[in-house]
């Protein structure tokens, strides 16, 4: 099939599939479906939609079929989402399964890890988190100490991670446990094991943003199948890495501000209006949003090319990181303009016209952005020593 007819047809099929209800922007955090164990549909067009994307393997476009992908080429992968994107449709699955795991399990997974937790991630049945932080390991991630004891076809897994993102709703968790003490980087494991296990337990953390996603996860004797390890023992930190460049490029995905048209220039338009020209009324907002709007698009031209980059095993090691450090400073910035847009009334918390304060809760939201996937000092970091080659 050419790429011109492949297009064709799923404008033709996403016409037809895609309720309007999920062309809607997103207005609050049950608008966005993860799947999992415990999930409950918003509505039924949620569902539908789920359902129907996983059907055709379009919840993973780019993964094998066998795993319960799309088996689609990268420029058949790239149509469906500017075909998506044209009718403002709403990503069908969100999951750490997919932006993260996923990729590091194709790479390093065995044959019956693949076949088993891709397809589940591919269909949104099992909810994963992501167990890497400690309270004494978050930038300096290699000195992590929760231990795995070889218990001989398991290990005996001991410890606490912390800002493990939505543990409390997680049905599986990806997990970096130490299996050799005498050594740093290179005696470290990756195992996957079920959040149901005995001895895992979960506390939620509150936010500035007044959400709470976040929690703080303890170990105490979970038992942990061998099985569940990902690549060999002690080997742990090359997954780790591998992984942390897919996380690392899906938060920089923010800088490109999601679907459902632009609600800064739109928030703009309704909050100042515009001159007899039709430009926006207010010259000093109008040339800071013209100069982020040039910014962001520049960054999008370059994500695009660095995301085949990457998907062709061609992008340096690097590269993830100044995505990563760009994108999430193009979304504060573009939060930033928001809030100035709107004046004294985006700082509305509680009402319902502001819809709970969702303007303010998400600009607070992005603080963490340049925190989150490695701080934006370490990404800045890496690209002293990898890429412009400075000393250390
Ligand atoms: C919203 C959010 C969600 C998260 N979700 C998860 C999750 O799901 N799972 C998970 O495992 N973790 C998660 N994290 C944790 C995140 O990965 C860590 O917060 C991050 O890696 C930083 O570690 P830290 O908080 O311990 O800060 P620290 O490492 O203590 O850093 C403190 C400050 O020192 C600076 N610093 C440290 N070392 C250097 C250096 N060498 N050079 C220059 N500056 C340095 C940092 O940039 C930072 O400003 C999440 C964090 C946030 C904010």
């Amino acid at each position: 099939m050419t790429d011109e007819t492949f297009r064709l047809e799923t404008r033709a099929w996403l016409a037809e599939n895609c309720p309007p209800e999920m062309r809607e922007p997103l207005r609050s955090e049950k608008d966005i479906c993860w799947g999992g164990r415990s999930y409950v549909p918003s509505s039924p067009a949620q569902k539908d939609w789920l359902e129907r994307m996983a059907a055709r393997g379009w919840t993973v476009p780019d993964w094998p079929k066998a795993y319960g992908g799309g088996g689609l080429s990268p420029a058949e992968t790239k149509i469906l989402r500017e075909e998506m994107a044209a009718i403002n449709a709403r990503n069908p699955l969100n999951s750490f399964g997919i932006s993260m795991l996923g990729p590091a399990l194709l790479k390093y997974g065995t044959e019956e890890q693949k076949l088993d937790h891709l397809t589940k991630i591919a269909k949104g049945q099992i909810r994963w988190c992501q167990g890497y932080s400690e309270p004494n390991a978050g930038s300096d991630l290699a000195s992590l100490a929760t231990s795995a004891e070889d218990m001989g076809d398991h290990y005996r897994v001991n410890g606490q991670k912390v800002w493990t993102s939505y543990a409390d709703q997680a049905d599986w968790i990806f997990c970096l446990v130490r299996t050799d003490k005498a050594v740093k980087q290179g005696g470290i494991s990756f195992v996957l094991f079920d959040m149901a296990s005995e001895g895992v337990s979960t506390r939620p953390i509150l936010l500035i943003s007044g959400n709470s996603p976040f929690c703080e996860t303890f170990f105490d004797d979970v038992k942990v199948p061998k099985a569940g390890r990902v690549h060999d023992e002690n080997k742990g930190w090359d997954v780790a890495k591998y992984l942390l460049g897919h996380e690392r490029e899906m938060i920089s995905g923010m800088g490109l501000g999601g679907s459902g048209g632009n609600p800064l220039i739109d928030g703009a338009i309704a909050t100042v209006g515009l001159d007899r020209d039709g430009r926006l009324a207010d010259p000093l907002l109008r040339a800071s949003i013209a100069l982020f709007e040039v910014r962001a698009r520049a960054f999008g031209a370059m994500s695009e090319r660095f995301i085949d980059e990457l998907k062709a095993g061609r992008a340096h090691p690097a590269q993830p990181s100044m995505m990563k450090y760009y994108g999430t400073e193009l979304n504060k910035t573009r939060h930033e303009l928001m809030m100035s847009a709107g004046g004294s009334d985006a700082l509305e918390w509680d009402s319902e016209r502001s819809h709970g304060g969702a303007h303010a809760r998400s600009w607070l939201r992005t603080k963490a952005n340049s925190i989150e996937g490695g701080t934006s000092e370490i990404q800045l970091n890496i690209i002293a020593k990898r890429i412009l080659d400075l000393p250390s």
